[in-house]
């Protein structure tokens, strides 16, 4: 009923009822079984195959880039599921070396199932090209990048993986599917942590992937159901809740993460900002793939008396008053964190990854800047 409105418009009514005395919004239900005789209907008969819970936030993740969603336990079951179904039979899989850690963690696990993780930098499309036809592969990118929010080339990406024959999978939970669709690219499939922007107050685990190749989907809800990392019914229900409000909190961050970007830049205590916005070299290619906002991730380096700018940044951390030191991102809530204080994580030692919440854009330049003050002048 709603397919003519905008996407907005079709997250705000996501599992809304028009039925006279039924509830209007989506209620929750934490049944593991369904009444059913017969032969089973997948959807209404054990909830690890399929619940009303998910459907409404299947819809409205799929809605976003016109195509259709499967949700996970959390992001990295979403990975774990999307990595089994396109990296089977391949030699392969071609990953940023400066994305998320945790996906690279998690294809070298993945190893003995067959393909195998290879890092490349994805700003270097010969060196793509070049990983790709090596072997039998698949594309994992990411962009922007998480924590150093580096842009890569969509397109030319697509057409690396494409004359390669590899599909190409784009980690889109920085953006969000509001701000850039990497689908209408030439993605196979969308990979989202609903943990982060989408379901946007910290308080759920979640994931998705969302494709238009219905052979991949398949793919995804049979992994699904027989590895068992199903998104329980409350958890659905916060996702979706969250999600509603997707548009305007990701607006509202957007612009913030902009103006503190173009704050930090300014600051004399500040050696580097990462940020699509405020980065010159790919502003152009940013603005073309994420024409309504560069979404609120951000990270910094401060000038440190230290040699790597590890307890600058520390202390940095350690002396906000508004914004919260934590991990993640996406929330309501501002946080901040050296990133680098996880084992795995690969970006510089004093790197500090803020997410911008929606709390004033000002509230957060003054907690920043008497934050930075603590520090001694470079
Ligand atoms: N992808 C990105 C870019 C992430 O930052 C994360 C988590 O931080 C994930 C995937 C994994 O999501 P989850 O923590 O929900 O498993």
């Amino acid at each position: 009923m709603t397919e003519n409105f905008s996407a907005e418009a079709r997250l705000v009514h996501a599992g809304t009822e028009r039925t006279a005395s039924q509830p209007a919004t989506p209620p929750l239900i934490p049944a593991s079984i369904y009444v059913s005789e017969g032969t089973p209907r997948p959807s209404r008969a054990y909830g690890r195959d399929g619940n009303p819970g998910w459907e409404a936030l299947e819809e409205a993740l799929g809605g976003l880039e016109d195509a259709q969603a499967v949700v996970f336990a959390s992001g990295q079951a979403a990975s774990m599921a999307l990595m089994l179904t396109v990296a089977a039979g391949r030699e392969r899989i071609v990953l940023p070396s400066d994305g998320y850690y945790g996906g690279r963690v998690l294809a070298d696990k993945l190893r003995p199932h067959g393909a195998r993780p290879v890092h490349v930098d994805l700003q270097d499309l010969a060196a793509v090209a070049g990983e790709l036809k090596a072997a039998r592969s698949v594309l994992w990118a990411e962009t922007p990048t998480n924590p150093l929010l580096r842009v890569a080339d969509l397109a030319g990406l697509a057409a690396a993986a494409a004359a390669a024959g590899a599909p190409m999978v784009v980690d889109n939970t920085a953006a969000t599917g509001l701000l850039q669709r990497p689908l209408d690219w030439g993605a196979t499939a969308s990979l989202y942590s609903l943990t982060k922007a989408i379901s946007g107050h910290s308080d759920v685990f979640g994931g998705a992937v969302v494709s238009r190749d219905t052979e991949l989907l398949t793919g995804l809800r049979a992994w699904r159901s027989s590895g068992g990392a199903i998104l329980g019914p409350f958890e659905a229900w916060l996702a979706l809740r969250g999600l509603k409000t997707l548009p305007l909190r990701i607006a509202r961050q957007s612009g913030s993460a902009l103006a503190v970007a173009r704050y930090l830049a300014g600051h004399r205590r500040v050696r580097a900002v990462h940020y699509p916005g405020v980065e010159p070299s790919t502003l152009a290619l940013a603005s073309r793939q994420m024409p309504d906002g560069f979404g609120p991730l951000l990270s910094f380096e401060v000038h440190g008396s230290d040699v790597d700018g590890a307890a600058a940044a520390d202390r940095v951390v350690g002396n906000s008053r508004l914004i919260l030191p934590a991990t993640s991102f996406g929330g309501v809530e501002s946080t901040w964190e050296r990133r680098a204080r996880w084992p795995a994580e690969t970006a510089p030692a004093g790197l500090i990854r803020l997410s911008v919440g929606v709390e004033p854009a000002a509230d957060l330049i003054t907690d920043i800047g008497q934050a930075l003050n603590t520090l001694e002048v470079p």
